[in-house]
């Protein structure tokens, strides 16, 4: 099913290799192999979602463990001068992994271009 497929899934389980940077009973954060600043690091559900399109009243708490994980990880990684939280959504803004995921960039100034 879906799930096999997914890499992120399977970087959850272990059976991709990944820099692990935090990990609690729901959220998995880890470094992107293809950083785009000098932090860029993925902050996924343990729970396989495809993205923000499938958040509901169903799973929605997720979304709040993220952030408070997201929070925790600003701090370690001393980004306390400012990052940026992006979501990519289907295909116009070019989503690669169907795994519900959220980019935190930082370590820089960013561009301050949006879209
Ligand atoms: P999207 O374009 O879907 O928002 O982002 C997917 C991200 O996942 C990309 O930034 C890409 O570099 C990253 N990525 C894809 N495959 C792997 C992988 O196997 N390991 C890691 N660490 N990152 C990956
Ligand atoms: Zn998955």
């Amino acid at each position: 099913d879906i799930m096999q497929e997914c890499i992120f899934c399977k970087i959850i389980s272990g059976e991709i290799p990944s820099s692990k940077v935090y990990e609690d009973e729901y959220v998995y954060a880890f470094n992107d192999i293809n950083p785009m600043a000098p932090v860029h690091i993925l902050v996924i559900p343990k729970k396989h979602v495809a993205n923000v399109m499938d958040i509901n009243s169903e799973n929605s708490d997720m979304i709040s463990h993220i952030f408070e994980a997201i929070s925790v990880i600003a701090k370690q990684q001393k980004l306390q001068k400012g990052f940026r939280v992006v979501s990519n959504c289907n295909e116009y803004a070019g989503q690669t992994v169907f795994h519900l995921h959220f980019h935190i960039l930082g370590g820089r100034r960013l561009s301050m271009e949006m879209a």
